[in-house]
């Protein structure tokens, strides 16, 4: 078992987690349902944390969870061509081998 990601906004940890389990990635969220007045531990040890479940999940898990938190960003991430199936990098609007534009 691996942390992730922690944060203090439940919903944040809940969509990352739905992100990962949607690659395959076996996780889970603790501390989902406390928040405020559990004691004396630190708040980020009461935050929801992401956990995954195999340790060789971890770096995958990263790389995706801070491609989700960059998408603000202007550069996307990288999608597939529809029209040829090449993978092209998220700051170009359309394909640099076929031109078709992004989905
Ligand atoms: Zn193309």
């Amino acid at each position: 078992m691996q942390r992730v990601y922690t944060d203090s906004d439940p919903l944040i940890v809940g969509h990352l987690a739905e992100v990962l389990r949607g690659r395959g990635i076996v996780c889970m969220v603790r501390n989902y349902y406390l928040g405020g007045g559990v004691g004396d531990l630190p708040p980020t040890e009461v935050w929801p944390q992401l956990w995954v479940e195999r340790d060789e999940d971890e770096a995958v898990a990263r790389r995706l969870i801070d491609e989700v938190l960059s998408n603000h960003d202007s550069d996307g991430p990288a999608w597939v061509c529809p029209g040829c199936g090449e993978r092209v990098e998220g700051q170009f609007a359309a394909c640099w081998r076929c031109g078709s534009p992004a989905p």
